[in-house]
């Protein structure tokens, strides 16, 4: 292993390894206390009858797959370095921010610049990555060690190659668990999550997206190793859409630093949720019918060749759900797709091609996936599986296109419930938010 691979990494090594380079300080693994063990990788404390090994040994559960943690092992580490060429103008993207953005990215790369904890709440289809650019330019042009993090490894994908193109002079690692690539010393760093828990005060400035997104929000491991990767003094920008209840309480008690962008790269504001009563529909499909109201609206989209989601609560919805739509629309192009579908990535293409009118789906497509000029109706968004952040992310998949930046949003429910009301407010609020701000930018 190269020396630098140990650079503010904690590096799993057993005893029967090599021992340390020289350089490499020595870190324990476990806390023993007299009935517990407390993992130093993901913080978990667990009862040393749990853990425990044979002769009074014990390791973590909790972090398993990134290698077992055990009183037999020790870490290898050395302190970050930021060893990195200097770069004046790492930043290669030429593109255009509206006024709105260019204030938020603004504000976002000062909070960068002095290493603060800060929160960047910009509504879905807002342009969040092309905010952060001039902040990680900044970042790099001072010679820190810098990473973007997010929950979901498709998001990674995703933003792996947009920052290769932005900042193509830089070398970017692009680290998560699917992947067999050897792990290489990087200025920028793109990550799961997951993949903060090898890292040990490296960063100066980390940027998590998707702060919400399961299962980071309630992952104490994930949230301890997100403060044990940053450095000290280091700076942490958060990024989400849909902040989830600890985060709006933090925002309330005004503990964080808080940027708003609530208008779209378009300037127009979110759709706004319709909500119907359907009554039972569960029932109303074990007949045999679909709601008159969903029919309703339905007969509307096939008539007017509308490109339109349909998200039910479950899988086991799918099939009945499209069976009924079939009956009455034989000649809509629609198929049904859910998380384990083998055939997943090939339908949401087609989708993409105009060569299926519509998608009958679970949550899998609450969020990342953009169809630019769709309606969308949640049948059954009352139900639990739905959380209020997840409504507000379905109902932002609508109006993202500048050629047509409204549309329907309709959900139909059994009875009225918290978490509908719930999105609609946050909706009703970003909106408001979104009008004021406009006005000031005229004024300006
Ligand atoms: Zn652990």
């Amino acid at each position: 292993m190269a020396l630098s691979d140990y650079y503010g990494r904690r590096v799993l090594a057993t005893q029967t390894t090599v021992p340390a380079e020289p350089g490499v300080t020595v870190m324990p693994t476990m806390e023993i206390a007299a009935t517990t063990v407390r993992c130093l990788r993901c913080n978990t404390v667990s009862n040393k009858s749990e853990a425990a090994l044979p002769h009074q040994q014990y390791y973590c559960r909790h972090c398993l797959q990134l290698g077992r943690v055990s009183t037999l092992a020790q870490f290898y580490h050395v302190a970050e370095p930021n060893q990195f060429p200097v770069q004046r103008q790492p930043l290669s993207w030429h593109g255009q921010l509206s006024p709105l953005q260019a204030r938020v990215s603004a504000v976002v790369c000062q909070g960068m610049a002095n290493h603060q904890r800060q929160l960047l709440w910009a509504v879905t289809g807002a342009g969040k990555t092309e905010m952060i650019f001039a902040g990680l330019s900044a970042a790099i042009g001072r010679g820190e060690r810098v990473a973007v993090a997010s929950p979901r490894v498709d998001v990674c994908l995703e933003l792996f190659p947009r920052l290769q193109k932005a900042f193509t002079g830089v070398p970017i690692a692009l680290l998560h668990g699917r992947q067999e690539e050897k792990y290489h010393y990087r200025q920028l760093t793109v990550c799961t999550t997951h993949q903060l828990l090898r890292f040990y005060h490296a960063f100066d400035n980390l940027v998590v997206d998707e702060v919400d997104a399961f299962p980071y929000a309630s992952n104490q491991a994930l949230l301890f190793a997100t403060g044990q990767a940053v450095k000290k003094d280091g700076g942490l920008l958060m990024m989400t859409a849909t902040p989830g209840p600890v985060l709006l309480r933090e925002i309330r008690r005004q503990q964080m630093a808080v940027s708003y962008l609530p208008l779209r790269y378009h300037g127009h504001p979110l759709p706004s949720i319709k909500e119907i009563l359907v009554g039972n529909w569960r029932k109303q499909l074990h007949r045999g019918r679909l709601p008159v109201a969903v029919h309703r609206q339905l007969k509307q989209w096939v008539a007017t060749r509308r490109r339109f989601l349909l998200f039910v609560p479950h899988v086991a919805d799918l099939e009945p759900v499209a069976n009924e739509i079939r009956k009455a629309y034989p000649n809509l192009q629609l198929k049904t797709v859910y998380a384990a579908d083998p055939q997943r990535l090939t339908k949401v293409a087609a989708m993409r091609q105009h060569q299926v009118q519509a998608l009958i789906t679970t949550t899998i497509l609450e969020r990342g996936v953009t169809f630019p000029g769709i309606d969308l109706g949640v049948l059954g968004a009352d139900d639990p599986v739905f959380s209020s952040s997840a409504l507000v992310q379905i109902a932002g998949r609508v109006g993202r296109a500048k050629e047509r930046p409204t549309g329907n949003v309709c959900f139909w429910v059994s009875s009225c419930c918290r978490r509908v009301n719930n999105a609609r407010r946050q909706i009703t609020a970003l909106n408001q938010r979104g009008r004021r701000l406009k006005n000031e930018l005229s004024i300006m």
